[in-house]
């Protein structure tokens, strides 16, 4: 028989490198939450959006916020979406207005139309051009999104977030160029910035640097993509240069058909990367639902949100 070295067990762990705590649970005041939807597109999928819809509400986000289709192809369900928030909830809407392939009449009447329904944000983003094609401005629209927060704020006084990319847009000629357009959309007007999905708190915290070193102070709420399909989560990724860590495939790794373990696995995950931000300081945290609540929930409980208590 022959033995094992000898792990010297206490004296590793003694030694081991120490992270700063957790926010205590008994005193941290819970953060700020929202929530993304994307519009439905069958009758089916529209009623999981809505029992989504009516989870999720009860966590009281500061604003719920539905994407607009590549393109602006989903823009009569977007819009359908947002006033359908307006007229059957207490919840705050922020519609996805994008400006590629359309003049700044044909964005401004959108916007001038969610402005009379009483929808009073926006986010405004420049969208990409369809099938993978270069992204040209339209001849007569907005080239950017800098241009279009600056025209919606002519249209009117809207809210306006916009995007950040923590690991820099795909397409920007440098991470410096990038900062200086993000500036740029926040000198035109807007107010919060949300980024693209991430998965490594590092990037996050190092991009905050960066902005901050920039002059920015606007806030930049991180995007976070709970995930349960790792194959696809990681797909969607790839498309927008989001770096997947080789722990986070690992922990999925063989869990294809294991929906049960997968499920639990994705919420540790998801839950020790918002916790680790909330110890970061950050205290608001913008959630990519795919319209389904249950992992979200699952989240916002453990950052300290809480449904409101029923009526007595
Ligand atoms: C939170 C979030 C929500 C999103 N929602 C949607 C959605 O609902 N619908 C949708 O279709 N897409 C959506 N997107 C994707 C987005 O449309 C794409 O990422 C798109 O490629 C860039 O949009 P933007 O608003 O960041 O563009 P911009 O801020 O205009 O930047 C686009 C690129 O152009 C560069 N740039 C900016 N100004 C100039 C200039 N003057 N000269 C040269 N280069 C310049 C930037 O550095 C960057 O590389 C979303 C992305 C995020 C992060």
């Amino acid at each position: 028989m022959t033995h094992s070295p000898v792990r010297r067990t206490l004296e590793r762990w003694a030694q081991a490198e120490r992270i700063a705590p957790l926010p205590a649970r008994d005193d941290a005041a819970p953060p700020a939450i929202s929530f993304e939807f994307f519009p439905p597109k069958t009758p089916a999928l529209e009623t999981q959006l809505w029992s989504c819809i009516e989870r999720l509400a009860t966590l009281r986000p500061d604003f719920v916020s539905v994407t607009y289709g590549a393109g602006g192809s989903t823009q009569a369900r977007t819009h359908a979406t947002v006033l359908r928030i307006v007229k059957e909830t207490a919840l705050t809407p922020a519609a996805h207005l994008t400006c590629v392939g359309a003049t700044k009449e044909a964005v401004n009447e959108v916007a001038e139309r969610y402005w009379a329904a009483g929808v009073k944000h926006i986010v405004a983003l420049r969208g990409d051009a369809p099938n993978g094609e270069t992204y040209a401005p339209h001849p007569g629209g907005y080239a950017f999104a800098a241009d279009l927060v600056e025209g919606l704020k002519k249209v009117a006084d809207f809210e306006i977030s916009v995007a950040a990319y923590p690991e820099t847009h795909p397409k920007a000629s440098s991470p410096e160029a990038d900062l200086d357009n993000l500036k740029r959309k926040l000198d035109a007007g807007a107010t919060r910035a949300i980024t693209q999905v991430f998965f490594d708190n590092a990037v996050f915290l190092r991009f905050l640097d960066r902005a901050l070193a920039a002059g920015i102070t606007a806030p930049i709420v991180p995007g976070i993509l709970p995930v349960t399909n790792f194959t696809q989560a990681q797909k969607f990724a790839e498309a927008c240069r989001t770096s997947v860590p080789n722990w986070m495939a690992s922990m999925f790794e063989g869990l294809d058909d294991d929906v049960e373990t997968r499920r639990m696995v994705a919420a540790a995950v998801a839950a020790e990367q918002v916790r680790l931000l909330q110890a970061n300081g950050i205290d608001e945290f913008h959630f990519y639902t795919l319209n389904r609540p249950d992992l979200t929930y699952a989240i916002a409980r453990i950052l300290g949100v809480k449904p409101e208590a029923p009526a007595a």
